[in-house]
């Protein structure tokens, strides 16, 4: 049996411990700390969503955002980090890394979307801006239409304080898809498209799939 006693102790324990994890959490939200962040994944994997989750609840936090995406993404709109559900946040183009260095002003959280159309000195410039206290939040493509690590991102993963992998859904068998696989023919990196272009399958429906483009290609060839 337990006491009444004992019943209070338990319930100012639990009620502590509430305090605390609370307090931690509330900390985390405002804390001004250098860190950075990667968001990986596939196609369709919700990275962007991610980002702009993270990016509102900074906000929220009353703290000072800054966005920015490469120029070369303009498939929806010029000004906005917008993911496929519409959720914008407004952002700024910029043609290399550099210009995010010379961009940033006085904020606490810097976001950069489709970090995989960067240069290399992504992770240079990355670096910099969480050494000067600023929390850094990347999204990007970790893997091209073939496979390879894409651009800059296995560099930011290395150098990042934390790593989400999230993942989309195949759309031949209903695992986890980690696979962008192109629909469309072309041999360039960078094709920007939609669900025309590109479809999310898991590592066993994408080596089939290669294997059937590449049966098509021998056929065509003779
Ligand atoms: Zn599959």
């Amino acid at each position: 049996m337990v006491g009444p006693k004992e019943k209070i102790r338990q319930t100012f324990g639990l009620f502590t411990l509430l305090t605390m994890l609370f307090a931690e959490h509330h900390c985390h939200e405002i804390k001004q700390r250098g860190r950075i962040e990667v968001i990986c994944g596939s196609m369709f994997s919700g990275k962007t969503e991610e980002l702009i989750r993270r990016l509102r609840r900074a906000v929220f936090a009353k703290q000072r955002v800054e966005i920015f995406k490469p120029s070369i993404d303009t498939r929806f709109s010029d000004e906005k980090v917008v993911s496929h559900d519409s959720n914008s946040i407004l952002s700024t183009p910029v043609n290399t890394s550099e210009s995010i260095l010379l961009l940033t002003g006085d904020v606490d959280v810097v976001g950069i979307d489709e970090a995989q159309f960067f240069d290399e000195n992504l992770v240079e410039v990355c670096n910099q801006l969480a050494n000067q206290g600023i929390r850094v939040i990347i999204a990007g493509l970790d893997m091209d239409y073939l496979g390879h690590p894409f651009g800059p991102m296995p560099a930011l993963c290395s150098i990042a304080e934390e790593v989400t992998k999230v993942h989309a859904i195949c759309v031949e068998c209903g695992s986890l898809a980690q696979y962008s696989h192109r629909l469309v023919a072309g041999n360039k990196q960078v094709l920007l498209g939609e669900v025309k272009e590109y479809m999310p399958l898991c590592r066993c429906c994408y080596q089939k799939a290669m294997k059937e483009k590449q049966d098509v290609a021998v056929v065509e060839k003779k």
